[in-house]
């Protein structure tokens, strides 16, 4: 039941994998974390295939399922679609939603190519419709609390920045395969890693004007689930020299075979009088360290996450309990509901994403010509 104080808003999503689940998950914590200015209904749910799709939707609370995403997007109950497909479907699922007048709350990296991103970035502002990216370590609030630090000089002016984002799925050569090495869904690590990473610089530190990359493939070829091989075509490691418009300079490393790696999208942003420091390994505090301490006495404090850190007190009254990956993904949910009924603008949306996506490019460019690009 809903009351009139409380907008309503028909959600359907395409994909339950890994992130589909997340998205659900997060809409039907909403209400429960945020109150009830705004109630999601999940309506209908899309995947490959018909069993796979009610199997999901009836695990994740959805009222209909079906194997075409095209009903999904058609569908009158559905306001919000989320798509959480691999990376060369988000194009043309999004442009059709956006065609059919409907908000848009898309998985990153947005989209193949930078191109592509703006053409859908293009597409949602002509069409008035609310988009949002799923760059869901943004939400955190304690890179709010680094944000607020940075704008507010508490560390100077800054000059550096020194992010990474490793992991260690394709560590093992025997890893198979998959959707994400596939060309036509873009870039390999740079974009599917490294857009996280470079969504947190911009995020602190603004516009890059330049970037200097490089990149490498560890394993040329890969197994297919089905047996034989398949080459690899896309990057295993990324880095890149970074330039800010800012004048500061910095530096960002993907991998996704970084051994013994987990989720270290870790940074240190340094200024004159100080550094903040974070790893998503240890998601819920900070590193602060401000210069003029006494000596002997000189270092790194660390500060824990708790409700002096909104929105942190939503989920629990007690500091230092801690929160997970799927509250960001909650915190961003909310934030996209808000959106979508006429609240606050949701950033990162599709015009953000697609300056990430131009930077991923440059990287790309960048290393191919070796020579310095600009996004
Ligand atoms: P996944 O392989 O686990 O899930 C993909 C889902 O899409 C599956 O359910 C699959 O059956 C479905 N699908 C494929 N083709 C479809 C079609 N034509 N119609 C309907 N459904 C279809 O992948 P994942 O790890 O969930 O990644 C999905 C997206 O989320 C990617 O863009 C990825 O980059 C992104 N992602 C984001 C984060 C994050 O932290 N924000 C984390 C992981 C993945």
């Amino acid at each position: 039941m809903t009351s009139p104080s409380m907008t309503n808003i028909g959600i359907g999503l395409i994909g339950s994998g890994f992130m589909g689940r997340s998205h659900a998950i997060a809409m039907r914590a909403v209400q429960g974390i945020f109150g009830a200015d705004v109630v999601p209904s999940l309506e209908v749910l899309a995947d490959v295939d018909a069993a796979s799709a009610q199997r999901a939707a009836t695990a994740l609370g959805f009222a209909r399922a079906t194997a075409d995403w095209r009903d999904l997007v058609r569908d009158p109950a559905v306001q919000l679609v989320h798509i959480t497909t691999p990376n060369a479907l988000h194009k043309p699922m999004a442009l059709a939603a956006i065609a059919a007048g409907k908000a848009v709350y898309c998985e990153k990296p947005l989209a193949a190519n930078a191109g592509d991103a703006a053409e859908m970035a293009d597409a949602a502002e002509a069409a008035g419709v609310v988009t949002a990216v799923g760059f869901n370590y943004l939400k955190n609030p304690m890179l709010l609390a680094a944000r607020e630090m940075v704008a507010g000089g508490e560390i100077g002016e800054v000059v550096s920045f020194r992010g990474i984002h490793a992991e260690d799925f394709m560590t093992d050569p025997a890893a198979p395969w998959t959707w994400r090495l596939d060309p036509s869904g873009g870039h390999g690590v740079v974009a599917d890693l490294g857009s996280h990473i470079l969504s947190i610089a911009r995020f602190l530190c603004g516009d890059i004007d330049a970037v200097c990359g490089q990149l490498a493939t560890a394993h040329p070829t890969r197994p297919l689930a089905g047996g034989g091989t398949h080459a690899v075509e896309v990057d295993d490691q990324a880095r890149a020299l970074l330039h800010f418009t800012s004048g500061a300079t910095g530096s960002v490393e993907a991998s996704w075979v970084a051994a013994g790696r987990k989720m270290t999208l870790a940074f240190e942003v340094t200024g004159t009088r100080g550094s903040i420091a974070f790893d998503q390994e240890r998601m819920n505090e900070l590193q602060l360290y401000t210069t003029g301490q006494p000596a002997g006495r000189d270092g790194f404090r660390t500060i824990l996450a708790g409700p002096a850190h909104p929105p942190y007190g939503k989920f629990c009254p007690a500091p230092a309990h801690h929160l997970g990956f799927n509250d960001l993904k909650t915190i961003e949910a909310h934030a996209v509901l808000r959106a979508v009924a006429g609240g606050a603008a949701f950033l990162p949306d599709f015009r953000e994403a697609a300056r990430i996506q131009a930077t991923v490019d440059a990287i790309v460019r960048s290393a191919r010509e070796r020579a310095w690009a600009t996004p």
